[in-house]
């Protein structure tokens, strides 16, 4: 396990750059960077049997959900580790949302089951881990909060102050009180996620280690969703693996899972990738059917789905690279729709904050329309918890009293 480089995602270019390289991006061609696994020798089936085994294991590492797969991780030692023994998510079997999708194999992989309520988790222990490594003393996002509230988490365990950009306005109360919570400092941004994250690059304090989805450790973190996914279907890979998109880090890190697991004999057929976006801030969707070349960047983005409100995704070509690579789909849901998943999904006994229901209300066009099989294997990621945002249920179940 090691990648002591990052290399220029843009297949072309290829740069190499040292780990503690703190630019993000390539020096050479301004593409983002990402990290180079080194797993080692082991076979298909080693690598298999070692994750299994590690799963009965009590030592620290192996009780991580992401740390488990350390051999595709950057490496650490042990006790350079922050964890909060995230990752360890069931899979649970669609029943009402699979009545409502019209989808008779539908499976759900709830993120938002995570330490802090969200998928976020999963890549904060892994870049805080490095943040630490690298000596900072300040480490900072611009967040629509849950991102916030996880690095805020992860930095306190690690003793490192945390710097969390967030637009007025723009975050639940319960994202902005987690994020307090754990300590975090709050800067409050005039305007939406992309000015806060724009706020937030202008910083030049050397000593601030940042941590949006652009950072590769994160990413790292996050595609060990796919390896977790593939450990408990018995390495027997569904036909769609569908999520929301708003930054697209999620999806690159997916994109980047699958890859790798491809490479290594680990994940064969190729699931497709769906990436289901909210309509008001569809930039991705836009892209791809205006060629997928130019980044159509939504200029006002809007949506109830905070997490998603998003216009100008930084990690869009990774993300065309993983529909590439897995044949898949993007596509938009429209704000009704989406509350109607998620109050189907409730009904379920899973619940969600309104930016993963994108996923189900997304099945549900694909099976209407003929673009997906109803007995296809689906599994859909939920990415935050339903407590992230209950304005929205009040809200919802408000307008239906009141009917
Ligand atoms: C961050 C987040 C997303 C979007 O993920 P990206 O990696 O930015 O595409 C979706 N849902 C929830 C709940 C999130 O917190
Ligand atoms: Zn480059």
């Amino acid at each position: 396990m090691s990648p002591s480089v990052l290399r220029c995602s843009e297949a072309g270019c290829g740069t190499e750059v040292p780990r503690d390289y703190r630019g993000y991006s390539c020096p050479v061609c301004g593409n983002l960077l990402q990290a180079v696994p080194n797993p080692g020798r082991l076979s298909a089936e080693e690598l298999k049997q070692l994750w299994r085994e590690r799963r009965t294991s009590n030592a620290l590492l192996d009780t991580s959900g992401v740390w488990r797969f350390r051999e595709y991780l950057p490496e650490c030692q042990a006790d350079e580790v922050v964890t909060l023994a995230e990752g360890n998510i069931p899979l649970l079997a669609g029943i009402k949302t699979a009545v409502y999708a019209g989808a008779r194999d539908l499976w759900f992989k709830h993120l938002g089951w995570n330490p802090t309520g969200s998928f976020k988790d999963l890549g904060m222990t892994v870049a805080v881990t490095e943040a630490r490594r690298q000596g900072a003393e300040i480490v900072a996002c611009a967040s629509t909060g849950n991102t916030a509230a996880s690095m805020a988490a992860y930095a306190s365990r690690a003793n490192l102050r945390a710097r969390v950009y967030l637009p007025k306005g723009g975050a639940s109360m319960q994202k902005l009180a987690q994020a307090l919570d754990f300590g975090a400092e709050p800067h409050y941004v005039d305007g939406n996620f992309d000015d806060a994250l724009r706020v937030l690059m202008a910083e030049t304090d050397a000593g601030i280690y940042f941590l949006n989805s652009i950072n590769p450790f994160r990413i790292e973190g996050q595609k060990t969703a796919i390896f977790h996914l593939m450990d408990q279907l018995d390495w027997r890979p569904p036909d769609y693996i569908v999520l929301p998109g708003g930054n697209l880090g999620n999806s690159a890190a997916f994109g980047k899972a699958i890859e790798e697991l491809a490479a290594a004999g680990l994940m064969n057929p190729v699931p497709r990738l769906v990436i289901v976006q909210a309509r008001g801030s569809n930039a991705l969707v836009r892209t791809v059917e205006s060629g997928g070349s130019e980044l159509q960047v939504v200029t006002d983005p809007q949506t109830m789905a905070t997490a998603i409100r998003i216009g100008n995704p930084r990690s869009w070509k990774k993300a065309i690279r993983a529909l590439r690579f897995t044949g898949g789909i993007v596509m938009d849901v429209d704000d009704d729709e989406i509350m109607a998943a998620k109050q189907v999904l409730g009904r379920d006994g899973i619940g969600s904050e309104p930016a993963s229901a994108t996923t189900l209300a997304g099945i549900r066009h694909l099976i209407a329309d003929g673009r997906i099989n109803p007995e296809a294997r689906i599994v859909a990621f939920l990415t935050g918890h339903a407590l992230k945002d209950t304005d929205s249920i009040l809200k919802a179940a408000g307008r239906s009293d009141a009917a």
